[in-house]
């Protein structure tokens, strides 16, 4: 069932709770890949549960690091920020799961590494607020846009897992 439109979806699998169709937009930051710590953060991910739905490497223009962070544009760090986001390669994700966009944000930590806590994200692998390693949606507006932003529809599946009916019940 790869690659079923979201409405297909649903109707193939009634049974599981729609509220699992949310998603959230997860990045690895220039600094987290170079750290060699995609994996670890993939892992975090899926090990709670969450199913990844896209996923691709890419080196943003400063244009659409500044798109992303449209939201920051007033902000004396927006030009170091798109700069640093566009300064290498990135790996862009859309995760999926009940409550992933909250809990997403729980799992990286608090924006400032050293405020973030023990078993963070940032809190385990990160120092310093301006190489935080990674990005993720703040709520379910800026998911949709950042989703729509940094992915085409026919690059996102949608598929159920064998193992969902052990994640949800
Ligand atoms: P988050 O990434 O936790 O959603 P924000 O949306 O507030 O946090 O900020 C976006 C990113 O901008 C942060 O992840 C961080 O990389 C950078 N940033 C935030 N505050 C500062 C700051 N005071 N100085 C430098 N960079 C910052």
């Amino acid at each position: 069932a790869l690659a079923l439109p979201a409405a297909a979806y649903m109707l193939q699998d009634q049974e599981v709770h729609a509220a699992e169709l949310e998603r959230t937009f997860i990045a690895v930051k220039p600094d987290g890949v170079q750290r060699g710590l995609i994996s670890e953060i993939i892992s975090r991910f899926e090990r709670k549960g969450y199913k990844l739905v896209g996923i691709k490497v890419v080196v943003p223009s400063k244009e659409f690091a500044g798109k992303h962070y449209h939201a920051l544009k007033d902000k004396p760090f927006f030009n170091g920020l798109s700069e640093f986001l566009s300064s290498g390669p990135v790996v862009a994700m859309v995760w999926e799961g009940e409550g992933v966009i909250t809990y997403g944000r729980k799992l990286i930590g608090a924006t400032d590494p050293q405020k973030s806590e023990p078993g963070t994200i940032r809190g385990d692998l990160a120092v310093v607020v301006g190489r935080n390693i990674i990005h993720g949606s703040d709520g379910p507006e800026t998911a949709k846009d950042e989703i729509n932003l940094w992915f085409k529809p026919e690059e996102l599946v949608s598929f159920t897992s064998n193992a969902e009916k052990w994640i949800y019940g």
